[in-house]
Formats: C-alpha cells, sequence, structure tokens
C-alpha cells in the first residue's frame, strides 16, 4: 500500500467502494487521514465493511469539514449530469480527486531522485493488453514493476514508493479526467474511437480527457502516440510542434522515418536517421492480429524510453503469456483450434478478431449493443457459420442469413460450443477455428465478460477431456485387437 499523508488528521470523503475506492480508503487512513467511506449500493457498503472498512453516510456530513473528497472513476462528473455527491462537493468548494491524483501528489513530494518511474497507458483498445506487456517486459528483464490502475489494482494498493520502481498504470478517461498533478516518464495514447461518449458529452471531451495522459509531461519525457487513426495522427502532431516532450510515433501499418512501426509483421525501430529491424511478430504468439502489433510497438516505445536494450525488449514480447479473454487459445482437439475471445463486448473489439482469422466457425451474441454488428458485414465472408446466443440471436441471424452467412440460433454457449465442434469434426477443411468472440455485453447470461470465457473455456475443456477419453479408449480397443 502507499499512504497518503496529505491530510493527516483532516477529514476526507471518500465516494465509490470498489477496486479503486478500498485501496484508496486503507492508503488515506494508514497515512492519518479521518476517512469517510461511502458507497450508494448496499453491496458495496457491506463488502467494505467485511473487509474492515467502516463506513459513514456522507450525505449526511457536513462537508464543509471535507478536506477532498476522493470520487471513483465510475461516478459520473459532469455527464450526463453531474452525481448528487459532485454537487454536494462543488457547493462549498471542496476540491475533487481521484485515486491517481493522490498518488501522483505523492510521488511529487518526493525529492526528484526519489521518484520512482511512471508509465501510463490511454486509448479506446488495446489498454489492458499493453499495460500487462509493459509490465511482463520490465519484469522479465528484471526491473522492480508493480501494474495497477484501470486493469483492476487501485493504485494506492500497490507496493510502496521506491526509487527504483516503475508503475505501470492503465488509465481510462474516467480516471484522466480526474487527474491535474500526473507527469508520467512515458505516456501512452493508442487509439481513439468514439466510445463513452456520453459521459463526457460528446467527442470533444472524451479527447480532452485522454489528451491529459500528456500533461505535465517535460523534455525528458516520451509522449507515445499511435498514428493509425486521424484523431490521434492530429494530436501527435500537435504535440510535436509543442515540443514539450519526446513525441515517439508508433504505427502497424505505415512505415515511420521516426518511431516505431509494424511492418508486414516486422517491428522497427527508427531514431536517429537510423532504422533496425527488432523483431518478427510471429515470434510472439500470444500477439496475433494487427491490432495487437500496435499494442507491441506502443509498449516496445516504453520499455524503450525506460532504457531498455532492443534485443532484451524482443524477447520479453516473445515470452509475453497473453491476456485472459482476449483471443486467447483455450485449446485444440485435433485440427479444431477453440479461441475465447470473450472481452469483445463490442463489434469494434470482434472486427480485431475477425480481421485475424479467416474461416472461423463463429460463436456470437448476447446482450446487443447499440449498431449491433451491422459494421462488420464486410468480414462476413471470412465466416463458415455463425452459432448464435443470447438476447441478440434473432436479430444477428436476421443480418447474417441476409448476407448468405449459415446462421443457426444455438441459444446458449454450451449448445453453440458442441454443435460448433460436431460441425468442425464432420468438415473436410484441414484447419477449423472456433471463435468465441460475441460482440455483445454478457449481462443476459452471466456475470460480466469474464465469467462469459471462463464458462467457454470449461466448456472447452470439457469437449478437450471427451476427446482424449475417446482416443485412449480406441487405444485400448486397438490394442486388445492387436
Ligand atoms: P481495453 O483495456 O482498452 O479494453 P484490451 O487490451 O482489454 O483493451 O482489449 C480488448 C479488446 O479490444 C481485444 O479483445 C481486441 O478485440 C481489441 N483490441 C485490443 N487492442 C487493440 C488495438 N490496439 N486496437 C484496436 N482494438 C484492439
Amino acid at each position: 500500500m502507499i499512504p497518503i499523508t496529505e491530510f493527516r488528521g483532516r477529514e476526507v470523503a471518500v465516494f465509490g467502494l470498489g477496486r479503486t475506492g478500498l485501496p484508496a480508503v486503507r492508503a488515506l487512513m494508514a497515512g492519518g487521514a479521518i476517512v469517510r467511506a461511502w458507497d450508494d449500493t448496499e453491496a458495496s457498503r457491506l463488502a467494505a465493511l467485511e473487509a474492515g472498512i467502516p463506513v459513514d453516510d456522507i450525505n449526511r456530513r457536513d462537508w464543509r469539514q471535507f478536506a477532498c473528497l476522493v470520487l471513483s472513476p465510475g461516478v459520473p462528473l459532469r455527464h450526463p449530469k453531474p452525481h448528487r455527491v459532485v454537487e454536494l462537493a462543488e457547493m462549498v468548494g471542496v476540491p475533487i480527486v481521484s485515486d491517481i491524483e493522490l498518488f501522483a501528489r505523492a510521488v511529487n513530494a518526493l525529492p526528484e531522485a526519489q521518484r520512482p518511474k511512471l508509465v501510463g497507458i490511454t486509448g479506446t483498445n488495446g489498454k489492458s493488453t499493453t499495460t500487462a506487456l509493459i509490465g511482463h517486459i520490465l519484469a522479465t528483464c528484471g526491473r522492480d514493476v508493480r501494474v495497477g490502475g484501470n486493469i483492476g489494482y487501485g493504485v494506492l494498493g500497490l507496493e510502496p514508493l521506491h526509487p527504483g520502481a516503475v508503475y505501470v498504470l492503465e488509465l481510462s478517461s474516467y480516471q484522466l479526467d480526474l487527474v491535474d498533478q500526473l507527469r508520467l516518464n512515458a505516456a501512452i495514447l493508442l487509439n481513439i474511437s468514439p466510445d463513452h461518449l456520453v459521459r463526457h458529452g460528446g467527442m470533444d471531451g472524451y479527447i480532452r480527457a485522454k489528451k491529459q495522459i500528456f500533461r505535465n509531461q517535460t523534455g525528458k519525457d516520451w509522449a507515445i502516440v499511435g498514428t493509425d487513426d486521424p484523431i490521434t495522427r492530429s494530436i501527435c502532431g500537435t504535440l510535436a510542434t509543442e515540443g514539450k516532450g519526446f513525441v515517439c510515433p508508433v504505427s502497424n501499418q505505415s512505415a515511420l522515418g521516426r518511431g516505431i512501426c509494424v511492418v508486414g509483421g516486422k517491428l522497427y525501430e527508427s531514431f536517429r536517421g537510423r532504422s533496425s529491424l527488432v523483431m518478427n511478430m510471429v515470434e510472439a504468439e500470444s500477439l496475433p492480429g494487427r491490432h495487437n502489433w500496435q499494442n507491441a510497438a506502443a509498449a516496445y516505445a516504453a520499455a524503450r524510453a525506460l532504457g531498455l536494450a532492443p534485443r532484451d525488449i524482443a524477447q520479453a514480447i516473445a515470452s509475453f503469456p497473453g491476456l485472459a479473454h482476449r483471443l486467447e487459445r483455450a485449446g485444440r482437439v485435433g485440427k479444431t483450434i477453440f479461441i475465447n475471445d470473450s472481452k469483445a463486448t463490442n463489434a469494434d473489439a470482434a472486427e480485431q478478431a475477425l480481421k485475424t482469422f479467416s474461416g472461423v466457425r463463429w460463436i456470437l451474441g448476447g446482450e446487443p449493443k447499440e449498431g449491433g454488428i451491422a459494421s462488420l458485414v464486410p468480414l462476413f465472408p471470412g465466416i463458415v457459420k455463425a452459432y448464435l446466443i443470447g438476447d441478440a440471436a434473432s436479430e444477428f441471424q436476421a443480418l447474417l442469413t441476409s448476407h448468405g452467412v449459415d446462421a443457426m440460433i444455438c441459444g446458449d454457449v454450451d449448445t453453440a460450443t458442441l454443435t460448433a465442434f460436431a460441425d468442425a469434426e464432420q468438415s473436410t477443411r484441414l484447419t477449423e477455428i472456433i471463435l468465441f468472440s460475441p460482440a455483445c455485453a454478457s449481462f443476459d447470461q452471466f456475470r460480466d465478460f469474464e465469467h462469459r470465457g471462463d464458462v467457454f473455456k470449461a466448456i472447452v475443456a470439457d469437449v478437450i477431456e471427451g476427446a482424449e477419453a475417446g482416443a485412449a479408449g480406441s487405444r485400448i480397443h486397438a490394442g486388445k485387437r492387436g
């Protein structure tokens, strides 16, 4: 834990008792603050009490007593309308901060030579993969690395600040909305496409939040920016003209005169007028697909910013085990490979999966998102057959069949997986890929995308076990016959 001493002896309100709120409460208490912690949902309050954290209804308190309000990133700040606690704080001028901001101030309070290094990652897609990959590279290269933020571990729950440490932080736009003093030694903006627009009051607000990642950077720091979409390409150009930090463009498609790019599956580094081939991305089995080339290029740049050598970084990228539920190889039976991409909760994410493999048996469906899968029509020729589950099944079936795709309503993931496997076994194709990339939210049938992916993996494990038992049985028969 990182004790926050800034509010020693003073009252602090903490609202939201989830993955960021609970560690924040502990860190503030350890630093001597008097914490008033609250959450609107009873389940979260009970979980806090069970974890030994006292709860206190801040709605009934005198807000003039509070030195600040620590707000969880999921709580609306401005749009669609400010949460009640935001209004209460603003009425009496109580500053609103995030756990990331408290962390940043604790770092800045140290003399420069004693500060750990900070790396931050944002973007619409690829944040968790890039964050985990950087963590893996640094750990493999023997650095003292701590990974947290939006990836699921509240930053204030990480190991205490230490001069030799590197903190790698996944930062959502919600978290970036609430930072002021954060200064990152390496800041990554991967890509921007429309997302969470209601919460940010439109595209401008969303872009403004994302750009906060470069706030406070100086000439010694690296601004690593994806250049494969028009919005981040333009941000990259602006940063380069401002000339504050060292701007490092990254691309997964275009050769760059300066920066890091993956072209034709090969990763190149180009600095000071010299270009060199670093690695072939086929070596990185857990990072399939062009989208992962962008993540790898950005992670490589961050590792270079921290002074690691190209060859060491390349070896570490190749040994990355990958993250669960993102194009995760769930298993193989003979010629059939099962891929778990349960994290694909929208069409954009499923698009990356369909671009990565062609000729797939595609299991999809769930709670449909706005726009459904209409944007994926150009990729339909790569689908051997679709197996539909959940609420979206009929709607998706109508679209798929109208474009000539064989689409069958299976209802649940169990039926879909077993049917797809039976079809694969019967086919004459040399390789079969069963891709579980739902393009939908999971909440109609599952707790969340992790639960959904775990259910799929358990079914695949059963299929593998059954196939192995069958093979062993036939070996025994063959032996008897012999
Ligand atoms: P995030 O943390 O931003 O949600 P993840 O790393 O968890 O991103 O990846 C989620 C999904 O987003 C992946 O399954 C993949 O489909 C897609 N994705 C990952 N990286 C990228 C990228 N660089 N560009 C576009 N899509 C991506």
